[in-house]
């Protein structure tokens, strides 16, 4: 309908109708220009659990995962990136009203923000080259 105009197309794979046979576009652009608001990664459980690769920032165990505030929200902590660790269940209770420094619990990995490039990397784990141009990464990411 021409609303788009195909820039790169995949290598590998294509799109089937019944007759026909079309390139599988990897990067688009679009002739009107679509406001949307760009938000950055979504805070979700989920996805602090990947940024923290699936493990209990305190002890490291991939069983029994739940969301710890560092800074506990009983003492003003947050519930935000920076303030939210991947814990499991036993460390959290244990961990309770402190903090990790007064637990002696310390974090494997300060909890972070993670950048729009960084969760396409890391999180998806599917990065096209041919998108590196239009996502700002000066050289391939891998
Ligand atoms: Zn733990």
């Amino acid at each position: 309908m021409n609303k788009a105009e195909l820039l790169a197309e995949s290598s590998t794979h294509v799109l089937r109708s019944v007759r026909e046979v079309f390139p599988m576009p990897t990067v688009i652009r679009l002739h009107r220009y679509v406001h949307l608001p760009y938000r950055g990664v979504m805070m979700t459980r989920q996805n602090i659990f990947k940024r923290d690769g699936n493990r209990c920032q305190y002890c490291g165990t991939s069983d029994d995962l739940t969301l710890d505030h560092v800074l506990p929200k009983s003492r003003g902590g947050k519930t935000n990136w920076d303030n939210l660790a991947t814990a499991c269940k036993r460390c959290n209770s244990r961990k309770g009203d402190y903090t990790p420094e007064e637990a002696n619990m310390p974090l494997r990995q300060r909890p972070f923000k993670p950048s729009f490039l960084m969760f396409l990397r890391d999180f998806s784990g599917v990065v096209d080259d041919g998108w590196l141009p239009y996502l700002g990464a000066k050289e391939a990411i891998y």
